[in-house]
Parts: C-alpha cells; structure tokens; sequence
C-alpha cells in the first residue's frame, strides 16, 4: 500500500515510512492511494471472530509490503490482549435499537487506547527491523498522553516526552502520565496552557535539530496509524447487530475528526452504515460546516468534555481532499486561504457532498449534564460527558428507528467525575483494579518553564532512554 499527501506534493510513501512520518513534507496528511474495498459477502464471513481477528482482516490492505501477516497477527493479538474485556469493545444496550460501544476497556480508559497500544508496538517492530530509535514529542490536554505513553513505555526504540499544561488537566488524568516510571517515559508540566504545550510540538517537527539526527515522530491522529487502528470497531459493531446484511447508524463524539473519519474509511470500504452523526461540544467548528458551510475558528472555550475542545480538527483536511476529488492543489489553496483569513466555504456541490455523508450537532455543557442524568434515570448507566454528547446527538439526528443506532463510548466516566457531579447522579464511581491505587502512587514529573529552548534542551539531556542524545 502507498501513501499519499493531500496537498499533492510530497513524494508517496509505504506503511513503514507513514508511520515513521509526522505530517507530509508539503505540510499536508498522509493517505491512502486507493482504499481498499471488501464485498458484503467477505464482510459477512467475519461474523463471530475475536476482536485482533477481525483487526487483522480489516488492517491487512494497509500494511501489506511492510508487514508479514504472521508478524501482524502477532502484534494484534498482543495489543487487543490488554484490554480488560474479554469481548475488548463490547456493546450495552441503552434503548430500543440504541448502543453504546464501549471502547474504554484499555488501559487508559479512553478509546484512544485502541490506536497508541498497537502504534507502540509497530513503531517497536519496525524500528527493531531497521536498527534505528526515535523521539516522540506529544502534547496533552489528557487522554492522548497516557494513552501515548502507556502505548510506548515497553518500546526498546522510542523516548516519549508528554507536554502537558501545569495544574491544568484532572487529578485522574495527571496520575495516569506520571505514575508510569521507565528511563524512556518523560512527563513535563509547562506553565502555560494546552495551546502553548501544542506550538512547541509544532515548532519541534519544524525544526529537529535539537534531536542531533534523532527522527522525530507523531503521536497525534496526523498519524496515518492511528486512523487505520478506528476503522476496525465500525466493523466489529456492525457485525454484532446484524451488518453487514443490515445498516447500522453511528454518533461519534468529535474533536479533531479522527475517530468519525475512520468511520467514513469504513463505508468507504463496503460497510453498510447509514448516518454518521459529527456529535460536537460547544467547540463546534465541524458543526458550523456541516450546517452553514462556514468553516471558521473561532475563540476556544473549556467544557466539561475537555478532549474535544478544539478550534480546528486536524484530520478534517484528510474529507476535504476526497471531497475535491483528492485534488492536492485545491486543498493547499484552501488551506493557504484558512491560515491567512481563519475560515473558508466551499463550493456548493462539495458542502451537498459532505451533508450526505454526515450529519451534525453541536451540545452544550448543560445539554451534556441533562443527558448524563436522564441516560442515568432511564437505564442506571453512567456516560461520560463526551459519550453522553454522542447520546444526545444521536437521539436529535436520528432519522429511522429501525437502523440500530451506535453511539462510540469513548471513555470511562470516571475519568470526568467533575461532569458527573454536575450532573447529579449519585452514585460514586470506582476506578477498575488495575488504577485502583492511582491516587496513592508516587508520580515523577518535571516543571519547565513555558519556553521552547527549554524543553528542546531538556529532551536533547534525556532522549535516548535518559542519556543525552
Ligand atoms: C480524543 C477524544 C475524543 C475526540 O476524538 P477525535 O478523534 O479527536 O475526534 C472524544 N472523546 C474522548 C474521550 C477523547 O479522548
């Protein structure tokens, strides 16, 4: 399989390269050349396999030519092992026909532990093969760190440093990064803000001197492996509820459009789904476009669903390529025109494009609370905010109720008890065994200074398993 970058002029790459690659050297994002495209009956024929056997069908076409399947397979077995449910993302049923698949059964309570536990493991494996190491760099405003880190921290060839905003994520979010000790794990706490800990991600991949040669490689949902990790529980859902002789319907709470773009790659790949609902807080730059055709920044604002609070989402760029039938130099102007004026349209035929293809709404802090307290009422389930935003969406957008309705659980509601309490529902929430004691285990972080010499020079100390490089 070959990689290409929607802005069209950065040389194509393998699976190995795309991984190893943060974004492509025009400054656009890697995709793939030609999807590939399974028939209901092969679809069909994956009905009842366990979750790393179905991952390996789903997955095989993009790793092809870098990986050996029996390599593969081994590595998925390994990754989907790890979480703590033996059916890894089950489904629990909340009303008539509505699901919620529950992907924070991993070990960081987040369904971003399905994608950064098997990167870790490729990233290893090919680094392995090729005798090399790399530096990763990510910031944080919670989930992505741990889950990045607890991905990465048995890898042999990778340094993580996580970024994350000084007293500015949750108790159970911090605890969850700087509990995991390793010579290659390295928490930092900069006194800014998540925006400040993101431009010295940036600038960093700008500018890798520092690194003395050392790749450097992205853990965020630029990464082309990532995306590919979220196409597999579209399908596992489906198959559970009668797909793919049956449509299924799916709401995704969204941020930076990674997790509801695999659900896209997934139909676009033979998967009968029949609305694809972009749920959004009150950061809602993905609802303005779906709704007006104005994708515009706007001013960020904190909610009680910190993950998805952005002013733009990354991975919208990857749609907007197929939707200016993967032009490059279209979207280069387009996003030419984002950077100088802070939004653009598109033209009339395309935005008709993206409105079939998904629907949107865009939830408020007490719309989420409203939501975690009636979901709650009727059936005893505590949601987390950002799932309890997918619920609600779902429950305003659905158009049949006969197509089974999937909200993506995407985390644990423990992790977000400040959203629960608003809420009012009354019962405590426990962390599972194996965080059982996080609040009493011993954390090692380093404070720097919001200033980017700083923390280069910091990694440049630390980066090869906390050695200079
Ligand atoms: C990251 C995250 C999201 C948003 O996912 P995107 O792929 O960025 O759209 C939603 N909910 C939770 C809990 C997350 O951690």
């Amino acid at each position: 399989m070959r990689y290409i970058s929607t802005r069209g002029q950065a040389p194509a790459l393998n699976f190995e390269d795309v991984l190893l690659a943060g974004l492509a050297t025009d400054g656009g994002l890697y995709v793939p050349e030609n999807l590939p495209r399974f028939t209901q009956e092969e679809i069909a024929s994956w009905a009842g396999l366990p979750y790393h056997e179905l991952a390996f069908r789903v997955m095989r076409p993009f790793v092809t030519g870098s990986i050996p399947d029996a390599d593969f397979k081994k590595i998925l077995e390994e990754t989907y092992g790890v979480f703590s449910h033996n059916a890894v993302a089950p489904l629990r049923q909340l009303n008539g026909n509505e699901w919620v698949l529950e992907l924070f059964h991993g070990p960081t309570l987040a369904f971003k532990d399905f994608a950064l536990q098997l990167l870790g493991r490729l990233l290893d494996y090919v680094l392995e093969k090729r005798g090399e190491r790399v530096v990763i760099v990510g910031a944080t405003s919670g989930d992505t760190g741990s889950a990045a880190i607890e991905g990465c921290k048995h890898c042999e060839n990778v340094d993580i440093f996580i970024l994350h905003p000084h007293n500015r994520v949750s108790e159970v979010q911090r605890r969850q990064m700087t509990t995991l000790f390793g010579e290659n794990i390295h928490n930092i706490a900069i006194e800014g803000n998540f925006d400040d800990c993101q431009e010295m991600v940036k600038a960093s991949f700008a500018d890798q001197s520092f690194l003395k040669g050392t790749r450097l490689v992205a853990v965020n949902s630029i990464n082309w492996a990532r995306i590919m990790a979220q196409i597999v529980y579209y399908f596992h859902a489906a198959l559970q509820l009668g797909g793919p002789a049956r449509s299924v319907s799916f709401s995704v709470p969204t941020g930076n459009f990674g997790d509801i773009f695999a659900g896209y790659l997934a139909r676009n790949m033979g998967l009968p789904i029949n609305q694809l609902i972009v749920a959004t807080n009150r950061n809602d730059i993905l609802h303005r476009f779906m709704s007006g055709n104005h994708y515009v920044k706007e001013t960020l604002h904190a909610t009680l669903s910190p993950s998805m609070d952005i002013m733009v989402s990354s991975n919208f760029e990857r749609l907007l390529f197929d939707l200016h039938g993967r032009n490059g130099a279209a979207i280069a102007a387009l996003m030419d025109s984002f950077r100088q004026g802070g939004g653009f349209s598109v033209e009339q035929e395309r935005w008709t494009e993206a409105r079939k293809l998904f629907d949107s709404l865009a939830v408020d802090d007490a719309q989420t609370c409203e939501t975690i307290a009636e979901v709650y009422e009727q059936t005893g389930e505590v949601l987390d905010p950002h799932t309890a935003i997918g619920v609600k969406a779902a429950r305003e957008c659905r158009r049949s109720l006969d197509i089974p309705m999937v909200i993506l659980g995407t985390a644990h509601p423990v992790k977000f008890p400040d959203a629960v309490e608003k809420a009012g529902v009354g019962r405590a929430l426990e962390l599972p065994v194996h965080l059982a004691d996080l609040l009493e285990r011993d954390e090692r972080c380093t404070v720097l200074p919001n200033d980017l010499k700083a923390v280069q020079a910091f990694v440049s100390q630390h980066g090869n398993r906390g050695k200079p490089l």
